[in-house]
């Protein structure tokens, strides 16, 4: 049956963190994605809750951080019981405490924010592969559901339907020695952090809400079979033969059980199919490692299977996923089963423990056991090279970029690939960023300085880093294996140039733009309305701009949230003392809360004012009027744009076909007009080595909403000036405006685009 499935690029099975950072990973990248989730609302049970050094840095590095608000945070961990200082360089070291539900609900918004589709009380049935496509099958409260994509990934848990629908092999262990766990209300016992006594372990930890943790072990108890949660009576009663204490009188909040359950899947990739987080390795919960350990799968995975399905990654991109993340799974299923066995043995583990608590007090050895557990000492093979950060992650530095300070963290912010230029040197920097400006619109150039000093990058004039925060290469002179680096990472610049070449529209907008930002000036009416709305439709992210017009310019935000797209509005008077500011304080609010960062893609100037005035009648103050609006306010504009905008963006101006055609009534706004387009053939040059392309677009006659277009005889006389004898729609010159904007425009740069219809052919 043709034509009942809905079409997306990549389904995600599971709504729990993992496949949550994974949809806002995948939308960063450009891909469209479709979450199905079997519940019809999240959980609101925080069974994990501890986020370790490197997820701390991820979530910095997409800006997610200021919205968790303050994190009570503790350096001090364990390795099976035995306290571990985890304190190492970096910004977040130690465990941070954060509710599972507060992770998912932040991780939820921030991927619903960017553009993902999330299916709640969607429970997958079936899975079809083809050599063409993977079909999932779901049943939802509106009964069966068929998505059709080019990969489906189960970041669907421990038990999950994607792996056995999907016939992966899970070899490994089962539990053969368990812990009650229970969250229960009412009961005043002692907090016990890992309390081993003479029959089992007990740990008890009383949170501010007056809820006590307790979780309890039997020492050489078997593991029963379940088939659900046990009952708080049998935690009642485990509980009282280990500590001799009474908790039945508690109101229990939930309960379950789990063990040193140790698989992993042999691939973590099957074609069309992926697994990530506990789905793809079961592991005991010891000290959060697996929840971090699922969200850095989701991280590594998300950017290279939206350049996969976004047809632009280069060979052998995507087997990488399975090379590194299983590789740093067995590592960490390796340390959890090591500790498994020294928390839950009984009394013939004692002597192992405690040579093992001599041995942690030895700095190197805490160090390396602190890197295991935190995820900070995880290390890629990327390529050639020999610096020591090669494969590791970008280590957290202050930078001054262009005055202003950042940190190596927040540069990854867009979801691209970084090169950072640190050589302090101009001629370096242009010869480096020079190399990475064919893929631009994938990797951002950035020259900065370090603050204070090298440290970690001593010895590396610039280092190149993997969206996910990974150094591909790092060095100070071989611009071949800089080279090299950035077609493995990400891919030939001729298929990485016509990145985000989708232009499938379903349910939510999928274009060209996915991905990019954009402002248009004056888009509150006119030409600017139709811009805004055409930029929209191709997946931008779109400030709508206006002065007087405040209703108009909200309902262009409706008009494009009703159709699926994201807006917002921004108000700002150009041409009045401190107008560029005040646009831009409004951007950039208005962006960081939809994208997490202050980046503009596009600019369209567009925003303008006629004279209507002869010349010979023309004041100064008209004159004044129309040069600070037309001409001096896109000056000023682009200046502070230039800030916020990533290699491969794209400034547009909206000139006029009077800088072609005479008409003696227009003389002052004709001259505004020329000035403007001066901005395309000067900036164009000192912007090409940044991918920035910048044009001008000059319409013709088009119907504005001025009442002369309501008469018919007048009209008649305009249309008669263009080629096609009618008078030009506001969409004809947004579509050269959208054009202008997509990676396929390019190579056109400096350029006068005529939008006129013909009219400057006389
Ligand atoms: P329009 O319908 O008159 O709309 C002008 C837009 O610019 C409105 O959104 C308006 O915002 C905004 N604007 C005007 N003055 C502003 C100021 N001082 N500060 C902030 N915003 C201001 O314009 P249009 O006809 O679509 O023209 C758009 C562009 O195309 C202009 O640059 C114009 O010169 C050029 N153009 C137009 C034609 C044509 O025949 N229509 C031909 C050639 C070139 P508020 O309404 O919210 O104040």
């Amino acid at each position: 049956m043709a034509g009942d499935y809905t079409e997306t690029q990549v389904v995600v099975v599971g709504a729990g963190p993992v496949g949550l950072m994974l949809a806002g990973e995948l939308r960063l990248g450009g891909a469209e994605v479709v979450v199905l989730e079997r519940l019809v609302t999240p959980t609101t049970e925080s069974r994990a809750s501890t986020l370790h050094a490197r997820t701390m840095e991820i979530l910095d590095s997409r800006g997610l951080l200021d919205e968790l608000g303050p994190v009570p945070n503790d350096v001090m961990g364990h390795f099976g019981g035995i306290p571990l200082d985890l304190t190492l360089p970096g910004p977040y070291p130690g465990q941070w405490k954060v509710p599972q539900v507060r992770t998912e609900e932040l991780l939820g918004h921030w991927a619903t924010d960017l553009g993902a589709v999330i299916l709640r009380g969607h429970e997958l049935r079936g899975l079809t592969v083809t050599q063409d496509y993977a079909e999932a099958e779901a049943l939802g409260p509106n009964g069966p559901v068929r998505l059709r994509a080019k990969c489906v990934v189960g970041c669907d848990g421990e038990n999950s339907t994607v792996r056995r629908l999907g016939g992966f092999d899970f070899p490994g262990a089962d539990a053969s020695r368990e812990l009650i766990r229970a969250d229960v209300a009412g009961i005043e016992i002692p907090n016990r952090r890992f309390q081993r006594l003479e029959h089992g372990l007990a740990i008890a930890a009383r949170r501010p809400d007056g809820v006590t943790r307790v979780m309890v072990h039997e020492f050489g108890r078997a593991v029963r079979p379940r088939t659900g949660d046990p009952e708080f009576s049998e935690m009642v009663d485990a509980w009282k033969r280990v500590t001799g204490e009474d908790i039945s009188g508690g109101t229990p909040v939930w309960v379950n059980a789990f063990g040193d359950v140790s698989r992993q899947a042999t691939q973590y990739r099957d074609f069309r199919l992926f697994l990530a987080g506990d789905a793809a390795h079961a592991q005991m919960p010891i000290g959060g490692q697996a929840l971090n350990l699922g969200l850095q799968d989701a991280v590594n995975l998300g950017w290279k299977l939206a350049a996969q399905v976004t047809e632009r990654g280069p060979e052998g991109l995507l087997d990488s996923y399975h090379a590194e993340r299983h590789a740093v799974g067995r590592r960490v299923l390796g340390n959890i089963a090591a500790q498994a066995l020294l928390l839950l043995g009984g009394p013939e583990v004692e002597a192992v423990r405690s040579v093992f608590g001599e041995l942690v007090r030895q700095d190197d050895v805490r160090t390396h056991l602190a890197g295991m557990i935190s995820g900070l000492d995880i290390r890629h093979d990327v390529g050639p090279g020999g610096h020591p950060l090669l494969g590791a992650r970008l280590p957290h530095a202050e930078l001054a970029v262009a005055g202003d300070r950042t940190t190596t963290t927040a540069l990854l912010r867009s979801g691209r690939g970084v090169l950072l230029d640190i050589s302090g040197d101009a001629d370096h920097r242009a010869r480096r960023l020079g190399t990475a400006a064919p893929w631009a619109g994938l990797v951002d150039t950035v020259a900065a300085e370090l603050l204070p000093e090298r440290g970690e990058f001593a010895g590396a004039d610039a280092v190149l880093v993997r969206p996910d925060g990974f150094v591909a290469w790092a060095g100070s002179e071989g611009e071949a294996d800089l080279i090299t680096a950035l077609h493995r990472w990400f891919g030939a610049p001729a298929v990485s140039a016509t990145a985000n070449n989708s232009t499938k529209r379903r349910g939510h907008n999928m274009g060209r733009l996915t991905g990019r930002t954009a402002l248009v000036t004056g888009s509150s009416r006119g030409i600017g309305r139709a811009t805004a709305v055409r930029l929209a439709q191709e997946g931008a992210l779109v400030a709508v701009h206006y002065s007087s017009g405040e209703e108009a310019a909200h309902e262009v935000v409706a008009s494009i949230e009703k159709d699926g797209g994201r807006a917002f509005a921004v108000r700002a008077e150009l041409g009045a003392p401190g107008d560029v500011h005040e646009l831009f304080v409004g951007l950039e609010d208005g962006l960081k809360e939809r994208t997490g960062t202050t980046d503009l893609h596009i600019l369209v100037n567009n925003a303008g004012v006629m004279g209507g005035v002869s010349p010979e009648d023309t004041t100064p103050e008209q004159f004044d009027r129309l040069v600070a609006v037309n001409a001096k306010a896109p000056f000023f504009i682009i200046q502070r744009a230039l800030k916020n905008m990533p290699n491969g963006g794209r400034v547009i101006n909206i000139s006029s076909g009077l800088t072609r055609f005479a008409n003696p009534q227009e003389i002052a706004y004709a001259m505004t007009k020329g000035a403007v387009e001066m901005l395309a053939l000067h900036y164009a040059k000192a912007l090409g080595p940044r991918g920035i392309t910048v044009n001008s677009v000059a319409p013709g006659i088009t119907r504005n909403g001025n009442p002369v277009f309501d008469i018919p005889e007048v009209v008649e006389q305009m249309a008669a000036l263009s080629a096609f004898n009618r008078v030009g729609e506001p969409q004809d010159v947004a579509d050269v405006v959208a054009f202008l904007a997509t990676d396929e425009a390019r190579w056109i740069t400096g350029a006068f685009i005529d939008a006129t219809g013909g009219t400057l052919l006389g």
